[in-house]
């Protein structure tokens, strides 16, 4: 890398006078929607219309099998625990965002929160066996950040049990498995199609899987209402607009160019990130195709010089955003007290909860942008000693 200069946090000037988005949905234009949001206002059909049928269509053609959509990926992980059987206890990583847990309390199923790879992030296989007990009935695996989730060995080991396998795809909508699309495997895969994942609804989730499994997902959303006014089993509110449907379509057009935009962002990003010592890059499989959802960095404070709070705090300053996903962690959310699960030892969840940083990305990002971030952090780790002896831990970061 080029020139130092000193970090903004010990007075340099700032990498960004206006600061860096952390992530900001990349939306098709108004025009390209204008007609839809009119037709759908004058014929008022606002739900469950021919748009969440196009979307639902299109979405199977990526995942190669059915798809309902659904109010949230949230929404969606509740009704897929429900209709595919999950009772009693769910073996689940912890390190994951909380909703994944969540969906699973709404269900009266109790998590059993497991360790994760060390390398991956993803959830460890082996880690899962050692778990399995009488009482378990199904196993929850994440994408996490967008890395595929073994699913093979975690199939292995549900074949092996009688268990159920769920994923929460959350952040993998577009990537690939050994070859095959995310969505194609499990018994259930969710996707989430909020603001900050590649492809947007505004609000939306989808759920992947057999035929009859999609078809009680979309009795599901409806109440568990068939249309007869006798509900089949107690199901929930969460229908997709056609508003949400026609934006997600318009975005799903657009996601391989965004999962492709992402895989060059996150190589700028390791070939400038990778000559700093103390920061360690995600494993991936060779034959899988992540999707960059973030652009995790975990930060061995020995190596680099200074924690991953106060590369934070000095990012701040020079107007680059960050994020600590997932610290806490699931099984130390607060929510949870009283449940034990705090008292949990899990070591490479923790490690990883309280080291890893998630840099900026989106799917518009330039790569000027992403060299200016890592010339910022390479000059933060140059006056490393400097920048611990003002930034103090965490309280020197608000968000
Ligand atoms: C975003 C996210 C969710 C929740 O998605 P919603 O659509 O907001 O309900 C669930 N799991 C993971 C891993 C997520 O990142």
């Amino acid at each position: 890398m080029k020139s130092i200069d000193r970090p903004a946090i010990l007075g340099g000037d700032p990498a960004f006078t206006d600061p860096l988005p952390f992530n900001r949905p990349t939306l098709p234009p108004f025009s390209e929607l204008a007609d839809d949001f009119r037709d759908i206002i004058d014929t008022g059909l606002l739900t469950n219309g021919s748009r969440v049928a196009a979307l639902e269509k299109r979405a199977a053609e990526i995942c190669g099998r059915p798809v309902a959509a659904v109010s949230s990926c949230t929404s969606g992980l509740m009704l897929a625990y429900k209709l595919t059987g999950l009772s009693g206890k769910v073996i689940v990583p912890s390190f994951t965002f909380f909703a994944t847990a969540h969906a699973l309390f709404w269900n009266g199923l109790e998590p059993v929160f497991v360790d994760i790879d060390p390398g991956t992030w993803t959830v460890d296989p082996a880690k899962v066996e050692e778990a399995v007990t009488d009482e378990v009935s199904g196993i929850v695996a994440v994408d996490v950040f967008g890395n595929p989730a073994p699913r093979e060995e975690l199939s292995a080991v549900a074949a092996r049990h009688g268990l159920k396998l769920v994923i929460d795809a959350a952040h993998s909508l577009g990537g690939q498995y050994r070859g095959r699309p995310i969505g194609s495997h499990a018994d259930a895969e969710v996707f989430s199609l909020s603001p900050t994942k590649l492809a947007v609804a505004g609000e939306g989730g989808l759920v992947a899987g057999g035929a009859e499994l999609i078809e009680s997902v979309r009795c599901g959303r409806d109440y568990g209402n068939d249309g007869d006014y006798d509900c089949r089993f107690i199901g929930l509110s969460a229908r997709m607009s056609e508003f949400h449907a026609a934006l997600a379509s318009a975005s799903l057009d657009r996601l391989d160019g965004h999962v492709r935009a992402r895989e060059q962002l996150a190589e700028a990003y390791w070939e400038r990130l990778g000559e700093i010592p103390g920061l360690i890059r995600q494993a991936t499989e060779p034959d899988s195709r992540p999707t960059n959802k973030d652009i995790p960095a975990f930060v061995d404070p020995r190596d680099f010089g200074l924690d991953r709070d106060g590369l934070r705090a000095a990012l701040a300053a020079e107007g680059v955003p960050t994020r600590t996903y997932f610290d806490p962690p699931a099984h130390r959310q607060s929510a949870y007290s009283g449940l034990g699960t705090e008292a949990l030892v899990l070591p490479v969840t923790e490690r990883l909860s309280t080291n890893i940083i998630c840099l900026p990305v989106f799917s518009h990002m330039k790569a000027d942008e992403v060299e200016r971030v890592c010339r910022a952090i390479h000059n933060i780790h140059t006056y490393a000693d400097r920048v611990a002896a003002v930034a103090t831990g965490p309280g020197a970061v608000t968000s």
